[in-house]
């Protein structure tokens, strides 16, 4: 994001929050060059809906914001600057979007896609293992839902 009034391309985030409960986050930013301050409202622009079928048989439609705050939980302390993290849910945004995977639905709105939380899980699980192990084992743990520590090690072998 470069600055609205020097044109610097580099700003730092001040605040950011997510605005409601939409796909929407609005963030205070200052220009590293002239410390100008302004606001930036951001949302992904998806194809079509994404509808995410959860373990538990429910559905609901995908919302960036949930992969947001699950990476930001498991990156908890582990030195990963926001932008970063955004840009990880970005992708994973992405890949489920343009991504051929997941059954083809439609609704009286028009198409959807349904993707499962599974399958989301996995994704986000795949961008962590090589950006920090700690969060990975973290995800994980959650993710499918370890019980004892004869999970964790399993999952310790294959980061081996
Ligand atoms: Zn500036």
């Amino acid at each position: 994001m470069s600055c609205p009034l020097c044109h610097y391309p580099k700003c730092a985030t001040l605040d950011s929050r997510g605005y409601h409960d939409a796909d929407v986050v609005r963030r205070r930013r200052e220009c590293i060059s002239c410390g100008y301050r302004f606001t930036t409202y951001e949302q992904v622009i998806i194809r079509g809906d994404i509808v995410v079928s959860k373990r538990d048989g429910n559905r609901e439609v995908f919302k960036l914001s949930k992969v947001e705050n699950s990476l930001r939980m498991a990156l908890a302390k582990r030195n990963v600057t926001p932008e970063r993290i955004e840009r990880i849910a970005q992708a994973v945004a992405e890949t489920i979007d343009f991504g051929a995977d997941g059954a083809a639905g439609k609704t009286a709105r028009g198409h959807y896609r349904l993707v499962t939380s599974a399958h989301i899980g996995q994704l986000v699980m795949e961008s962590l293992r090589e950006l920090d192990p700690v969060a990975y084992v973290r995800y994980a743990s959650i993710h499918r839902r370890f019980h004892c520590l004869a999970d964790y090690q399993r999952l310790l072998d294959t980061l081996a």
